[in-house]
């Protein structure tokens, strides 16, 4: 029961190792990662969530394809600078 899943980039399509973390064509994460790294008063986030979810399953915050803007269905604006 070797069942092989063949695993494609969400942003170039070009298919990737099954191990593969990034793209090696484009650098983006082939999977769907929580952005919530953490800060002084919350933990950092590791939920590897679906493809298509635009928030962590697990603390809400954006998931990374969210904010790569590659959910599909839903865009982020990223005209904006955060400054501190
Ligand atoms: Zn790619
Ligand atoms: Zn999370």
């Amino acid at each position: 029961m070797a069942e092989k899943k063949d695993k494609y980039c969400p942003k170039c399509n070009q298919k990737a190792d099954e191990k593969d973390k990034y793209c090696v064509h484009c650098g983006t994460p082939l999977f769907n990662g929580c952005s919530n790294k953490g800060d002084l008063f919350k933990k950092k986030c590791s939920t590897i969530n679906r493809d298509n979810a635009a928030y962590c399953s697990s603390c809400g915050a954006p998931t990374e394809y969210y904010l790569q803007g590659l959910v599909h269905g839903t865009k982020i604006n990223y005209d904006r600078e955060e400054r501190r």
